[in-house]
């Protein structure tokens, strides 16, 4: 039996439904998305986080600068964001040109404010186990794993993938959720051999079907993050013939990619919330 698509659109659209629900209680929200440079793909994420800001009532304020710009100018405008009262998030969209230190920036935002969850505050309360803001892939992998009661404690869950938009903070939340959780990465010596343990694999590498049939336990949930632009549309880390052996398989496109913005807004909501005094926000 093939596996049971994971159908990231259709809950995506349940969430923002559910946001548009708590922007209207919280109040007025601001999202500025600050995009340096030419990137084609970093345009048509802003425009699709732009669009579902709209559609939840978030105010979304759209700075760009030109590939050009200096560090000192994007710290400017970085510092000038944190100052608005009026923002209650911000983004930079990645990856930044060359000349910009992408890591002195995102320590730039006002951690209270960081709905990517990248400033390394955020990123130790995940470390700790405390959940402030949370990267929204790993957030949305979570969500879709929850959605389709898949079970997670006592699982073996294998990521593949430790980048720290990704990879690590889901093994982190895979942890928190009492998986038992192996990390791999380029020098794992047996990819095979760890992904045909797993209950769970999260695949975010970014190669084109990497993980395949021959690579995955009969009925174990499947979860491709990887995004790769080709001719013929985006491709996943995914083979196909996954779906003949898994039990529960996301697809791509319409798997990670729409809970990812779903879940960036309900960070800009709950950031609301924080600044907003309705949630405890732990000190800096
Ligand atoms: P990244 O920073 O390039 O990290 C890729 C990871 O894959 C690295 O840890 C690397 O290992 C590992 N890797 C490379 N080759 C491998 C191999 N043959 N076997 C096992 N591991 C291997 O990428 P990322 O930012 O995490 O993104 C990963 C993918 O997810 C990309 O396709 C990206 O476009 C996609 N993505 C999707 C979403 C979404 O919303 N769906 C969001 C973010 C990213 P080393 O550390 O050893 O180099």
């Amino acid at each position: 039996m093939p596996a049971t698509k994971m159908d990231g659109s259709a809950l995506a659209a349940r969430i923002r439904a559910e946001l548009a629900g708590e922007v209207a209680e919280v109040g007025e929200i601001g999202l500025a998305t600050v995009l340096v440079g030419d990137d084609p793909a970093s345009h048509v994420y802003i425009k699709h986080k732009h669009r579902a800001s709209a559609e939840v009532g978030i105010t979304a304020h759209d700075e760009r600068l030109p590939a050009d710009t200096s560090e000192e100018d994007v710290l400017e405008l970085v510092a000038a964001l944190n100052a608005d009262d009026s923002i209650d998030g911000i983004l930079v969209q990645t990856p930044v040109p060359p000349q910009i230190d992408e890591a002195k920036v995102m320590r730039t935002i006002d951690p209270v404010k960081d709905v990517d969850g990248f400033h390394p505050f955020n990123a130790g309360q995940l470390y700790l186990g405390h959940q402030t803001l949370v990267p929204a892939t790993p957030l949305g992998v979570m969500r879709l794993l929850a959605e389709y009661g898949i079970e997670i404690s006592g699982k073996r869950a294998v990521v593949v993938g430790r980048s720290v938009i990704v990879g690590k903070p889901v093994a982190l939340l895979l942890l928190q959720e009492h998986a038992t959780v192996t990390i791999c990465h380029s020098r794992t010596a047996d990819l095979a051999r760890e992904t045909l343990a797993a209950d769970i694999i999260v695949a975010a590498v970014g190669q084109p079907g990497l993980v395949t049939a021959e690579m995955v336990k009969p009925g174990a949930a499947v979860i491709d993050v990887g995004i790769t632009r080709a001719e013929s549309g985006l491709l996943g880390d995914v083979d196909g013939g996954v779906a003949e052996v898994a039990g529960f398989l996301t697809p791509v496109p319409g798997g990670v990619g729409p809970m990812t913005i779903a879940l960036l807004l309900e960070n800009a909501v709950r950031a609301a919330r924080f600044r907003r005094g309705i949630l405890a926000f732990p000190g800096v």
